[in-house]
């Protein structure tokens, strides 16, 4: 069942968003050469502190992980691709990209972002990725208009996607998000058009591409942490993650910064 928030709701999650845009502005920011992942993290902690909000992921246990999940944020670097764990070991260097995934709750609803920063100067190609990813989340979020269906976000985001030359993780996906850090429905990054289930006003969607800089093919880490995922030729990867209320005048961007 996909669950509809309403406007009271809608606007609970706009503040959400707002504090944890501007958490994951602080943590892309602290992304500098020297620091390690596990810095983040402890700076994740503090800011979850500082503006009174619980960060969701920390204790949160996927049905497909051996174990919770121990940090507040996912930070997965380079050909990571998603949900790796900060520790001490992961030290950025000039040129890496650093993904920040993160959920929060406030006022016990829930909203979940996430941004791919460079560290200092990238390669023109890195910095193509980081575009492409993050305009294919706008393409994305563009097509989730009432009345439109699912597949309409996935084809969105494929065709612009697979335009630029660069391929989409088809394992990992967007999803709903409000009551819980994943609902109904499921959001494919790619699709067909006219598919799905409908796109109906009071939704709440995380949209998020995951987007490669070679081959679209990953693998769980099981035999590490249990919950890195890499790119299997070692392609660097991006993603970018807003969640988004369906209005009545369109997608709203929740997770932004407003003044
Ligand atoms: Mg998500």
């Amino acid at each position: 069942m996909i669950t509809k928030k309403t406007s009271e709701e809608i606007q609970t999650l706009q503040a959400a968003g707002n504090i944890l845009a501007t958490i994951l502005h602080k943590l892309g920011a602290a992304a500098v050469p020297g620091a390690t992942a596990l810095d983040l993290d402890d700076l994740a902690m503090e800011l979850v502190a500082e503006y009174q909000v619980e960060p969701v992921l920390l204790g949160y246990h996927p049905s497909f992980a051996p174990r919770p999940y121990p940090a507040a944020a996912c930070i997965s670097v380079n050909d990571c691709v998603q949900h790796g764990i900060p520790t001490a070991d992961i030290v950025f260097k000039e040129g890496d990209v650093v993904n920040i995934d993160m959920s929060i709750a406030h006022e016990g609803l829930i909203v979940d972002s996430g941004i791919t920063v460079p560290v200092g100067t990238v390669a023109p190609d890195v910095r193509k990725l980081l575009d492409v990813t993050r305009e294919a989340l706008a393409h994305g979020i563009n097509a989730a208009q009432p009345g439109n269906r699912i597949g309409d976000i996935s084809h969105a985001i494929q065709t612009f996607v697979e335009s630029r030359g660069l391929s989409l993780v088809e394992v990992l996906c967007g999803h709903g998000v409000g009551y819980a850090v994943h609902e109904e429905p499921t959001i494919p990054n790619l699709g067909r058009p006219g598919t799905g289930p409908k796109i109906e006003v009071g939704h709440v969607y995380a949209i998020e591409p995951i987007v490669n800089m070679g081959s679209a093919d990953v693998y769980f880490d099981d035999e590490g942490d249990g919950y890195s995922v890499f790119t299997k030729d070692g392609s660097w990867s991006a993603h970018f993650e807003h969640t988004v209320a369906i209005t009545e005048n369109g997608p709203l961007i929740l997770t932004k910064r407003r003044s």
